[in-house]
């Protein structure tokens, strides 16, 4: 099938590639000429992993196209994927005006039957709109709006798309249905629960979905927090909590918060959705809340250690917002380091895949080293920001000779505190001894 996917971002890319790699004809679509310049050059603009190689491997079989003509894009695709940004307004809701100036083009230029897939995640009642817009231009547009939300993590984004736990279609006809499983044919073949649903239903699975995952984050964060007061092991908490098979293991992790490009948008859309249709969201405010509290909760525990923060090197490890991505949208480490250097503290950071994208949000105000070692160079204290694998095995002892003090503030509780506190440091996790 011919496809156009707008939007070259996390989403738009990984869906391209997998698509073409299903045998589709992918032509990707996007207004960052300089992307398209880029993934024309064969450089992808953001990590993730094994996406360069499909996508290579797709331009070589001449299935993944990449161009910034917005009606070239238009007229390609029978099917047509929206996957274009909707970051927060001010007030937190959605930002929908990318993903209707994709449908007012596929509305302006589009002749044939063609369905619009929205997998942006958006409000209940977009499709809606995309719909009514697209007829509002062209009354006679052939063009039919289908919800597709799309639910892969960054970080393992291929496999996500590859291995789904379930595809939600949202659509107002039985012709869009079937369409929309040509398109993900080979995927379906294995057992993957399929939901057809209405417009509105599939566009709030997906955010009741990542409203419960951030919640599921906060709910142990908040355990853990308790756990720090009395003494208990949050670690062994969540462990035995995950046995159960009506809670599961995993979103159980303690930690100083959760960040990235989607859960705090998500959250902050859904309670404005509720917000304009008369509903006050008290748990989601509470989630929003407690989250941006939670990101603050590792300074209270590294100035209770450290009273006096002026002049003392800080080492943090990690900076994306979870590991195997480059992406700093709204990661806790930002936060943690604007309150050191307000404090008057000095930084010095190591991430292994995250640095570029950090400098151009840090630029000169941190140190930034070249390796885990050079970075506690002088320092404090470790702060252990983003589990990547690399800090899980590292040798403190000999670390320890490098540092003017050994502590360990373990922000995602990957050590074991007696293995650390045996190779000379002070261990401070999050809601354990
Ligand atoms: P992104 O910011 O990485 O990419 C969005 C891309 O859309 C950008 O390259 C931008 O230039 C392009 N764009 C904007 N307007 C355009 C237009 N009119 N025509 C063509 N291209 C245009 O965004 P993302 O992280 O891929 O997210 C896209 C959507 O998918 C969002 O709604 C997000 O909430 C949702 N989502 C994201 C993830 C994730 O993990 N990142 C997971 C599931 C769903």
């Amino acid at each position: 099938m011919k496809i156009s996917v707008f939007g070259t971002g996390y989403v738009g890319l990984v869906t391209g590639a997998s698509l073409a790699e299903l045998g589709h004809e992918i032509l990707c679509v996007d207004i960052d000429t300089q992307k398209i310049k880029q993934l024309e050059e064969g450089i992808i603009p953001f990590y993730e992993p094994g996406l360069k190689e499909l996508v290579q491997k797709n331009r070589i079989k001449k299935r993944l196209n990449f161009t910034p003509e917005i009606e070239q894009g238009v007229i390609f695709g029978e099917v047509i994927f929206n996957c274009v940004g909707t970051p927060s307004k001010k007030d937190g809701s959605a930002d929908l005006s990318y993903v209707l100036q994709v449908a007012e083009s596929v509305g302006k230029f589009a002749q044939d039957y063609k369905i619009l897939v929205n997998k942006s995640t958006v409000p209940p009642g977009t499709a809606r709109k995309c719909q009514e817009l697209i007829l509002k231009i062209n009354s006679q547009s052939p063009v039919k709006v289908v919800s597709n939300p799309e639910f892969l993590a960054e970080g393992k984004a291929v496999s996500d798309f590859a291995h789904p736990d379930k595809i939600v279609f949202g659509a107002e006809e039985e012709k869009a249905f079937s369409i929309l499983k040509k398109v993900y044919m080979g995927r379906m073949r294995g057992y993957i629960p399929v939901v057809e649903t209405d417009w509105e239903t599939a566009e709030m699975i997906k955010y009741a979905n990542n409203s419960f995952l951030a919640t599921k984050i906060s709910f142990i964060n908040e355990v853990a927090n308790i756990c720090d007061k009395v003494g208990a092991d949050v670690r062994v908490v969540s462990q035995a909590m995950g046995m159960d098979y009506r809670i599961n293991p995993r979103f159980l992790n303690a930690g100083i918060g959760y960040g990235g490009s989607c859960f705090p948008k998500d959250v902050r859309a859904l309670l404005q959705v509720a917000k304009e249709n008369n509903y006050e969201a008290r748990l989601l405010q509470e989630v929003d809340f407690f989250n941006e509290r939670q990101k603050q909760h590792l300074l209270t525990k590294i100035k209770k250690r450290f009273p006096v923060l002026v002049g003392k090197t800080f080492t943090l490890w990690g900076l994306s917002f979870k590991p195997k991505t480059s992406d700093m949208r709204e990661a806790p480490s930002l936060v943690l380091i604007e309150n050191l250097l307000n404090f008057g503290a000095n930084v010095q950071v190591y991430d292994p895949i995250a640095m570029e994208e950090a400098k151009k949000i840090l630029g000169e105000k941190v140190h930034f080293c070249s390796s885990a070692e050079e970075a506690v160079m002088g320092s404090s204290a470790i702060l252990l920001v983003t589990e990547w694998d690399e800090f899980r095995n590292v040798d403190f002892l000999e670390l320890g000779k490098q540092m003017k003090e050994r502590v360990v503030f373990d922000g995602r509780n990957i050590y074991e505190p007696e293995v650390v506190r045996e190779e000379g440091f002070e261990y401070f996790g999050m809601g354990r001894k």
